[in-house]
């Protein structure tokens, strides 16, 4: 019998995960099988009691991912501080949380940085949860030239939490358009852009210096109106597949102890997406 892995979350029948893991699986020769199933926050109580017995690991998307947190019996530093759980390993019936998504961030991001990403002057717009776990991540990796921008200034305040004011800036986001300039990297983590507004931005692009690397981490559309703009300013973009791919990828390491291969999985991704490489 294989082992069975999932990604619960609702909805979930849009989610790659289930492709990208399972030719995983495939190409280590490992017996698993990883499926999507739709579980809402009223039926997590039973399908945890459930997955304890049954599931080797999973992960966790929205809605679930601060919900599940009250049903581990172990949560990593770093979730902890994130305040949210995307991949859950149970060791012999007991469920231990961690979160991928910030450091998975970092990981596909070095594909486009230039320099060591502690010298990165950078500026993150969005103040939501993957907002959250890249700003924890990266300062967990000792970065500190951090600045933080967001549509609902209270929320950026309440994110910092004014436990990293060394750290971390907070500007409106109309100081951060005006000193664009000054930032080497930008992560773009609101949902603008998102269908059915393709066409918005959450921030103009005006003062961009050319080869500043601006990130965002949508990656449906493919191209956001935001990296279209960047591209055209001569800055070298990335959208959000390669955080898909890395995060998804420290979770199969978590699990069965190896690191599989990402680049294929972004070819067949890019492949199923109808991207063009971004
Ligand atoms: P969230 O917690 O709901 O946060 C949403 C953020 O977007 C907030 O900062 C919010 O600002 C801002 N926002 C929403 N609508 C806006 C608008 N019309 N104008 C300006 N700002 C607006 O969501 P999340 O979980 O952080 O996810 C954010 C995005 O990241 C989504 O597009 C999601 O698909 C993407 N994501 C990608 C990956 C990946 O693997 N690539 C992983 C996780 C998330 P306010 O505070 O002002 O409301």
């Amino acid at each position: 019998m294989e082992d069975q892995y999932y990604v619960i979350g609702q909805p979930i029948g849009h989610s790659m995960s289930p492709t990208m893991h399972n030719e995983w699986f495939l190409k280590n020769n490992i017996s698993g099988h990883y499926s999507a199933k739709e579980v809402g926050v009223s039926e997590l109580e039973s399908v945890m009691t459930e997955f304890r017995s049954s599931v080797k690991g999973f992960n966790v998307t929205a809605p679930l991912k601060v919900e599940i947190m009250q049903y581990l019996d172990e949560i990593d530093p770093l979730a902890k501080a994130i305040g949210a759980v995307n991949t859950v390993i149970n060791k012999n019936g007991l469920l231990y949380g961690k979160n991928t998504d910030g450091i998975g961030y970092c990981r596909g991001l070095s594909f486009v940085l230039k320099k060591p990403i502690e010298q990165e002057k950078i500026l993150i717009i969005g103040a939501g949860g993957a907002a959250r776990a890249i700003l924890y991540s990266l300062l967990h990796l000792g970065v500190k030239q951090i600045t933080v921008t967001n549509r609902t200034l209270e929320k950026a305040h309440e994110l910092v939490d004014g436990k990293f004011m060394n750290e971390v800036n907070i500007m409106s986001i109309s100081d951060a358009e005006e000193k664009l300039g000054q930032f080497s990297l930008i992560i773009q983590t609101t949902s603008v852009g998102m269908k059915p507004n393709e066409n918005s931005i959450p921030l103009s692009l005006a003062n961009l210096s050319s080869n500043t690397v601006v990130s965002d981490l949508i990656y449906s559309p493919f191209k956001t109106a935001f990296l279209k703009d960047a591209e055209q300013r001569n800055a070298i973009i990335q959208n959000g597949l390669p955080m898909f791919i890395y995060q998804g990828a420290l979770a199969f390491q978590e699990w069965t102890g190896i690191f599989p291969n990402t680049i294929d999985a972004y070819t067949l991704l890019e492949r199923k997406l109808g991207g063009t490489k971004c």
